[in-house]
């Protein structure tokens, strides 16, 4: 339960699908959480780290230190066997800086051309760092969600590469799939699973 010192805590993403998917899993321990549409005057961080591990840290600690807030920040992407692990860090931006969902997924079927489906391997990544208001990084986790690539998009819901990741567990894609399934199954929600403790524990303040 929420109460009055519970601490507010920031989600350090401009993409708005994250950050929908970040805030329903924090939605049960009714935190104080906002987003930094909320902040006109955040500057972007430059995500110029060669790893999501180290993107995840410098998005969380700069928009943390900017804004004096506590922030969670994830960095994810999708990495292809076949691509020697392309895109990965590079997924928003695969087709050109910024590219369209469609335009990275057209690419993305271009390069893997008509590969078998046990060709196709994939797995999408997810780090997440949470850090305090004076920039140190307090808790960190990450997720793996394995799939492949179907050789056409199928499906609406989610975003990025969702249309086109068909994940192992399901035989369908997070397209196809819906919210809940995402929920369950995703990099994104693994990660947070095993990070939620330590976030619960630093924010709620006073709960016993
Ligand atoms: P970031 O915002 O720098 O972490 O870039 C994340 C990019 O990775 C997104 O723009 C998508 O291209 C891809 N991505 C990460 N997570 C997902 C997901 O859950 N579904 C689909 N694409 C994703």
């Amino acid at each position: 339960m929420s109460t009055s010192t519970d601490l507010p805590l920031v989600l350090g993403t401009h993409n708005q699908k994250k950050g929908a998917e970040l805030a329903e899993m924090l939605a049960p321990f009714d935190l104080q959480v906002t987003t930094l549409a909320q902040f006109s005057e955040v500057t972007e961080v430059v995500e110029d780290g060669d790893t999501f591990a180290a993107n995840a840290r410098l998005k969380a600690v700069q928009y943390a230190v900017q804004l004096g807030q506590w922030v969670l920040a994830d960095d994810s992407g999708i990495e292809i066997d076949a691509l020697g692990g392309a895109p990965g860090i590079y997924s928003a931006r695969f087709a050109g800086e910024n590219a369209t969902n469609e335009e990275n997924n057209r690419l993305l079927l271009e390069k893997l051309g008509d590969l078998p489906p046990e060709k196709r391997g994939a797995g999408y990544y997810c780090h997440v760092t949470l850090a305090d208001p004076t920039g140190q990084v307090r808790a960190e986790s990450h997720g793996i969600c394995r799939g492949r690539i179907r050789n056409e998009p199928a499906g609406t819901n989610g975003f990025g590469y969702d249309p086109l990741f068909e994940i192992r567990e399901a035989g369908q894609t997070f397209g196809q799939l819906g919210p809940h399934v995402k929920r369950a199954l995703s990099h994104r929600s693994r990660a947070m699973r095993a990070i939620l403790p330590q976030v619960v524990g630093f924010l709620q303040v006073g709960h016993s």
